[in-house]
């Protein structure tokens, strides 16, 4: 205040319009929070086709008109109201709610804020219909008549007209309706089988036909974030319990400097959730480039009781009643299917991958689709050859120095006995050249020869491999030595000299009381030496030159957020990395043609064997269709 009173000014009910003002606040924030609002309403409303119109970015005018239920003509009074519904009556409903929207808050807030126009018809008779605004202080209701086809289309112009505060945080016009976008992008991969259309200025943006084929779905995701997106990514689908996840994961090799391709849809609402992503980086983190973010498009369905949607006024977060299975089953699913990067023969060549789908669409399991607004389609795995080949020569010459370096470290009396064996693998039996039968020949062929002492050259059915020997090597000891310590005797442990004393927050000492076990199995342990001291007593033998505060602080923040943790695993691994390195055959040592055969034969043994330890692509093919066009052949 800005006056000295002497007293307090009396309490008052605010006017409606200012209550609904300050509301908006929570969901309001851009031209993109109310496309995405309207947009659920519109999904909620059983629609089949979506249109969003939008003009100047979003700031005069956002419209969206579906062909849903409708609203009854008594209705529509109320769908302006503030804590009016029609999609929960009561707190169960709350608990098991599937519609996107249940607060009833979101017309009531954007026409405070803006000139906003609904107009209706619950008919089958397009003569029908009626346009509703809401006016004043009171924010009271006009109805009159206004024909529309059945569903419904809702206008708002003007958007923070009357809160030119708010209206001086808008951006340009371009970067608003990049926001806009992208709420758009997200819905649209909400459901495949709801028709969509974007448009600016009267431009179309995106023309979005409903999907019931794996092909169509497909097409739909490579136009609203690239043909690279999904000629790049893999089909997953898995399944425990009353979990189910299915989507698109990115190869490692197309991983992106931002976070920015990653959709996670929770029983089809997308979220940001840290427990998911923290699941999805862990699960990555062996086959990442360092510093590198995968992309994905991923669906999780659970029963909706087990989720609580209800704890973030815009619910792009969600809570997981069980959030340590949540975690478990995403971190597995992922992890497995990256383990099955290798080179095998689903690996479709090149030419098939990157030409338009021509192939007749599979046929829809419509009842599911429309149920869970996600798409079946095969799993399959895609090397396209050229590109790859492409993007790793130019990728070659920034990451060659490091691949000297680490070849040049000097080894560790550790990685010497790692060397040993590496040399043993390759040294395998022999490999007989194939008689002429290209169809029996192994995914990646037989080894030709040895380009500079760095690549090997090996023919397949579909043409050309090239294999980076060193980076391959490394994968195959890694993935050896992780199988061998896993199988062997799980970890060693080893007590401290000196047990290491840790000023600890209350949280860490009750994270420590509450994760007992859990911290045990892990080698590591940690006693409550007083309400803010911890002494580690104990790490895993491996880790013994680890720096114990470290590990014991991000173990216990993992711990106490997610109910788990990685970081014993992740650093162990990070050493066996490291020895894989120094043990493996190194570029310059020849390698006869029996040795390079039984490495091509261990990569295609060997799980996430197409990316070296440090995320680089460890082969690619050339086909002979790649090769002709090369050389202008047939042209
Ligand atoms: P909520 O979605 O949380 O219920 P809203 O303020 O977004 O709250 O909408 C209020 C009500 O108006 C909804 O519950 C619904 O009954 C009705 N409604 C809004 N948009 C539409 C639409 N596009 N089609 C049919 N009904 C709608
Ligand atoms: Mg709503």
């Amino acid at each position: 205040m800005s006056e000295t009173t002497s007293a307090m000014p009396r309490i008052h009910v605010l006017d409606p319009r200012l209550a609904n003002q300050i509301a908006a606040g929570e969901v309001v924030e851009r031209p993109a929070s109310v496309t995405k609002e309207l947009i659920e309403n519109a999904i909620d409303a059983g629609s089949q086709r979506i249109e969003v119109d939008i003009e100047a970015g979003g700031a005069r005018l956002i419209k969206v008109r579906d062909d849903g239920v409708g609203i009854g003509e008594q209705d529509l009074p109320l769908a302006l109201a503030r804590h009016a519904t029609s999609k929960i009556d009561s707190l169960e409903d709350l608990e098991g709610v599937s519609s996107l929207g249940f607060r009833g808050e979101a017309l009531a807030s954007i026409s405070s804020v803006s000139r906003l126009e609904l107009i209706s018809n619950a008919a089958d008779d397009p003569r029908q219909g009626w346009r509703v605004v809401a006016e004043g202080r009171g924010m009271e209701t006009r109805v009159t008549p206004a024909p529309h086809p059945r569903g419904t289309s809702v206008a708002v112009r003007d958007l923070f007209f009357n809160t030119p505060a708010r209206r001086k945080f808008l951006r340009t016009e371009k970067t608003e309706f990049a926001h806009v976008e992208e709420a758009f992008r997200r819905q649209a991969l909400s459901r495949y089988d709801i028709a969509w259309t974007l448009r600016h200025n009267q431009k179309v943006v995106h023309q979005l036909p409903a999907s019931h084929s794996s092909s169509a779905s497909e097409r739909r995701i490579a136009s609203l974030l690239g043909n690279n997106f999904i000629e790049h990514a893999r089909y997953i689908e898995r399944e425990a319990g009353a979990l189910r996840l299915s989507g698109w994961v990115g190869l490692p090799t197309h991983s992106r400097a931002q976070a920015d391709q990653q959709y996670f849809f929770v029983n089809g609402r997308v979220v940001r959730d840290r427990l998911v992503a923290h699941a999805v980086r862990q699960a990555y983190r062996d086959v990442l480039y360092n510093g590198r973010h995968p992309v994905f498009v991923l669906y999780l369905t659970l029963d909706p009781d087990v989720v609580d949607v209800n704890v973030h006024p815009t619910k792009h977060e969600v809570r997981f009643r069980d959030g340590r299975m949540v975690h478990d089953f995403l971190y597995s699913s992922l992890h497995h299917s990256l383990a099955d990067a290798r080179p095998n023969d689903g690996d479709t060549p090149e030419v098939a991958a990157s030409e338009p789908a021509t192939a007749e669409e599979a046929p829809a399991d419509t009842a599911r689709w429309q149920q869970q607004g996600m798409a079946l389609a095969p799993s399959s795995d895609r090397h396209p050859g050229g590109e790859r080949v492409r993007r790793f020569m130019q990728g070659y010459q920034a990451l060659h120095p490091d691949h000297e370096e680490t070849l040049l470290t000097p080894q560790t009396g550790a990685s010497h006995k790692a060397s040993d064996e590496a040399h043993g693998a390759v040294r395998e039996a022999p490999v007989a050249m194939p008689e002429a039968d290209p169809a029996s020949a192994p995914p990646l062929g037989f080894a030709l020869g040895q380009l500079h002492g760095v690549y090997i050259l090996a023919q397949n059915v579909h043409g050309l491999i090239l294999v980076d020997m060193h980076a391959a090597h490394e994968r195959i000891v890694y993935e050896r030595m992780k199988t061998q310590l896993a199988a062997t005797r799980g970890i060693d442990t080893q007590p401290l000299l000196v047990p290491v004393s840790l000023a600890a927050s209350h949280a860490e000492v009750a994270t420590v009381e509450s994760e007992r076990d859990a911290i045990a199995k892990l080698g590591v342990e940690l006693d409550v030496a007083g309400p803010e001291t911890l002494l580690v007593r104990q790490l895993p033998a491996m880790l013994a030159q680890a720096d114990p505060e470290a590990l014991v602080r991000e173990m216990l923040e993992e711990l106490a957020r997610f109910g788990r943790t990685h970081q014993v695993e992740a650093r162990i691994h990070e050493l066996l990395s490291t020895m894989a390195c120094h043990g493996s055959v190194r570029a310059n040592r020849r390698l006869t043609l029996d040795e390079m055969n039984a490495l091509l034969r261990d990569m295609e043994r060997t799980e996430r064997s197409d990316q070296c330890n440090h995320g680089r692509p460890t082969w690619t093919q050339m086909d002979m269709n790649a090769l002709d066009r090369l050389f202008m052949r047939g042209k």
